[in-house]
């Protein structure tokens, strides 16, 4: 992340400079216009998930600013990879779009457990574990029907009573785990359930006995 926005950084300081150099000619004010699209979205599309502070339209904003523009628009869902801005100079309007690969973020490389998992619990749980910086940390996301069978036999030999056990442990195939629809996390909860409401991400907590388990907003119907 630090690299990337120190590359939009010195990106928007070049752009700030053609423009700066080109006042006098005809076209200035289109050039503007692209120079600042193109600086809003680059800086819109480092603030989504999972890498920024999820507030790509602010960041958007900042920059078009910043180079000489007003931003007229951001197609800029902090859930998504891609960003499209619209950005007016003297009149001119500017479209500039940026997307980002999650695959050359190496350090923030998806822990094996999202695989499985509905893609905007994915993300959303990516955007927690960046966000926590340290503190939170995904225990468990997508379970086959044979890891559940397994989690509920052992929980049986546990509690020794099926009732009990049933508390504790979904029975295999009743598991919103099965279903890629929940994670349990790791750390501190409710740092989390604070990072839920406050990056608006479609999580909810549906059994207070289980402070750890969220589910995708809607699983339960
Ligand atoms: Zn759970």
């Amino acid at each position: 992340m630090t690299v990337l926005l120190s590359c939009i950084i010195c990106a928007a300081s070049v752009l700030v400079s053609v423009f700066l150099g080109d006042l006098g000619g005809a076209s200035s004010a289109r050039m503007r216009a692209q120079a600042s699209a193109d600086a809003a979205a680059l800086a819109a599309v480092a603030e989504g998930a999972p890498y920024g502070d999820s507030d790509p339209r602010s960041a958007a904003e900042t920059y078009a600013t910043a180079n000489g523009g007003d931003l007229v628009s951001c197609d800029c869902d902090p859930l998504s990879d891609r960003v499209e801005v619209v950005v007016e100079v003297d009149g001119v309007r500017a479209t500039a779009s940026a997307e980002i690969d999650a695959e050359l973020f190496g350090a923030l490389a998806l822990p094996d457990t999202v695989r499985g998992l509905d893609p905007r619990l994915a993300t959303s749980v990516k955007k927690i574990i960046a966000a926590s910086d340290g503190a939170v940390s995904l225990r468990d996301g997508f379970r086959t029907l044979e890891e559940q069978k397994i989690l509920w036999a052992d929980a049986l030999e546990k509690y020794g009573d099926p009732e009990i056990a049933d508390d504790w442990v979904a029975r295999p195939g009743h598991s919103f785990h099965e279903t890629g629809l929940a994670v349990d996390l790791d750390g501190d909860v409710e740092l989390a359930a604070r990072l839920v409401g406050g990056l608006g991400l479609p999580l909810w907590r549906p059994m207070w006995w289980e402070p750890w388990h969220f589910e995708l907003e809607g699983s339960r119907g």
